[in-house]
C-alpha cells in the first residue's frame, strides 16, 4: 500500500519560484558576495550579509526573506525585490508502505526550454536517512537496464535545482531546527532524518560536473548543511576524465556503476564502456584522490538474470577489483515497463554473494526500496513521461511475477 499526495494543489504547501528573479540558492559565497554588490550592498557589508544569508538559507532553512529576523527590514524588502529564495514547485509527494518518499518536482524553464519535472527518493532506515538526488532530466547515456536511461537529456539541472531537492526533503521532513529555537541554532549532526545523501537519481553527475560540485561544496559546508563529505556519495557511469576531479575537487565518495566485468558485456549494459573500457575506469578508480581502506570506492552491480550473475563474473569480478579499496553493493534488478531483463532470484544471487564476501568484499544486496511507487533504483523517469495506468498495471504485474516483495 502506498499514497501519494498531490501537492499542485493550490491549498498545498507549494510555492513556486519565480523564473523571473535570480536565486540566491546554491551560489558559493563568493557569487552570493558579488550578487550583494550588485543591487548595491557596500563592500565593507558584504561579508557579514553573506553570513547572515548563509546562516537563515542552509541552518534554518528558511524560504522567504521575511523571516530573516536579524536583517533590517529595508534590506530584506531590497533583497525580495531583486531575488528569490522560494523552494520549487512539488507537484506530487508520494510515500511507500516502506517508509520511502518520493517527490516529484517541476522547476521553471532556463532560457527557451519548457518546465521540467524530475524526482529525489528518501530512504529511511534504522540509525539513518539517505536522499537520492538527480542531477540532470533525463541522460544522455542508455544503459539498457535503466528507465531513465530510455528518457532524452532535456537538460543539466542548475546547482540551484539539485541543492533545492535537499532543501525541501528537510523542510518535508521537519529536519530543519524550529523557528523558536535560539538565533544560534546549528544543525545536529546525529538525529537528522536526512543523514547521507547519493547523487543516484536521474542522470550522470559527472557530465553536469559545475553545478553538482557546486550543489555539494554547498551541502558539505560546515556553516551551513553541513554534511560530512563521507557521507556523500557521487555515483558515475564511469566518466573517466571526471573522475579524478570529483576527489580533488569536491572530495566526496565515489560509486562506479560497474555491472560487467568484461569489456564485450559491458559495452551492451553500459554503454559509455566503449568510450572508456575497463582498463581506463580501473585506473581512474586506483589513482582516485583520498582512496584508502577507510574510503573505499564502492562498486555497484545490478544482478540480471542469466546475464552477469554466474559465479564465473563473481571470480572475475573479484580479480578486476584486486588492490582497490572497494566495497561491492549487488542491486537486485528493479523492473519497469518495456525492459526485456528479468528480476533476479534469491539464490544465485547469494551464491554470488558468498564469493564475493569469501574473497573478502563487503557486499551487501541492496534490499529494494519503494518498488510500489517506482523509487528504487532506475526506476526513475520524470513524469513528463508519465506512465499510463496500463503500464503501472503491467509492472505490478512483473513485480508479482518476479518475486512479489515489492
Ligand atoms: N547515472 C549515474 C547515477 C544514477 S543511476 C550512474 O549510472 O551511476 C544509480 C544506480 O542505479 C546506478 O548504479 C545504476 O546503474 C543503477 N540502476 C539503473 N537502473 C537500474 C535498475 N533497473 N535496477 C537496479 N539498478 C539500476
Ligand atoms: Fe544514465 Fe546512470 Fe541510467 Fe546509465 S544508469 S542511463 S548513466 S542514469
Amino acid at each position: 500500500m502506498s499514497f501519494s499526495i498531490d501537492l499542485a494543489r493550490p491549498t498545498g504547501p507549494r510555492q513556486a519560484a519565480a523564473p523571473e528573479k535570480g536565486s540566491l540558492v546554491g551560489l558559493s559565497r563568493e557569487s552570493l558576495g558579488e550578487a550583494l554588490r550588485g543591487i548595491g550592498v557596500p563592500d565593507r557589508q558584504v561579508r557579514m550579509r553573506v553570513q547572515q544569508l548563509w546562516h537563515w538559507l542552509y541552518v534554518r532553512g528558511v524560504s522567504d526573506f521575511s523571516d530573516m529576523a536579524n536583517v533590517s527590514k529595508d534590506m530584506r524588502a531590497e533583497l525580495a525585490r531583486h531575488f528569490t529564495i522560494a523552494r520549487p514547485e512539488i507537484v506530487e509527494e508520494q510515500i511507500s508502505a516502506d517508509g520511502t518518499r518520493k517527490w516529484l518536482f517541476r522547476f521553471p524553464p532556463r532560457g527557451a526550454g519548457r518546465p521540467v519535472e524530475i524526482e529525489t527518493v528518501y530512504i529511511p532506515e534504522e540509525g539513518r536517512g539517505t536522499l537520492c538526488i538527480s542531477s540532470q532530466v533525463g541522460c544522455t547515456l542508455t544503459c539498457s537496464f535503466c528507465h531513465t536511461g530510455t528518457q532524452k537529456l532535456v537538460r543539466n539541472l542548475t546547482s540551484e535545482e539539485i541543492l533545492s531537492q535537499l532543501l525541501v526533503a528537510r523542510d518535508r521532513l521537519g529536519d530543519f531546527p524550529d523557528r523558536d529555537t535560539p538565533d544560534g541554532a546549528i544543525v545536529p549532526a546525529e538525529g537528522r532524518k536526512v543523514s547521507n545523501i547519493v547523487m543516484m537519481g536521474m542522470g550522470e553527475p559527472l557530465y553536469n560536473f559545475d553545478n553538482v560540485k557546486q550543489a555539494l561544496l554547498v551541502a558539505a559546508d560546515g556553516d551551513g548543511l553541513s554534511l560530512s563529505k563521507r557521507r556523500i556519495t557521487l555515483s558515475t557511469s564511469g566518466v573517466v576524465p571526471e573522475i579524478t576531479r570529483t576527489g580533488e575537487e569536491i572530495g566526496v565518495m565515489l560509486a562506479i556503476s560497474l555491472h560487467a566485468v568484461r569489456d564485450d558485456l559491458r559495452d551492451m549494459l553500459v554503454p559509455i564502456n566503449k568510450k572508456y573500457p575497463l582498463k581506463e575506469l580501473m585506473e581512474a578508480c586506483r589513482r582516485y584522490p583520498g582512496l584508502s581502506n577507510a574510503r573505499r570506492i564502492t562498486f555497484e552491480y545490478v544482478m540480471l538474470k542469466d546475464v552477469n550473475d554466474s559465479l564465473a563474473d563473481a571470480k572475475e569480478l573479484v580479480r578486476l577489483l584486486r588492490g582497490i579499496p572497494a566495497k561491492i553493493n549487488l542491486i537486485p534488478f528493479n523492473p519497469w515497463p518495456g525492459t526485456n531483463y528479468q528480476c533476479w532470484d534469491w539464490e544465485t544471487i547469494e551464491t554470488f554473494a558468498d564469493y564475493v564476501n569469501s574473497a573478502g568484499y563487503a557486499s551487501p544486496i541492496r534490499t529494494p526500496r519503494g518498488r510500489d511507487i517506482l523509487a528504487a533504483c532506475g526506476q526513475l523517469k520524470s513524469e513528463s513521461e508519465r506512465m499510463r495506468k496500463s503500464e503501472r498495471l503491467a509492472l505490478e504485474a512483473m513485480m508479482i511475477a518476479g518475486h512479489g516483495e515489492a
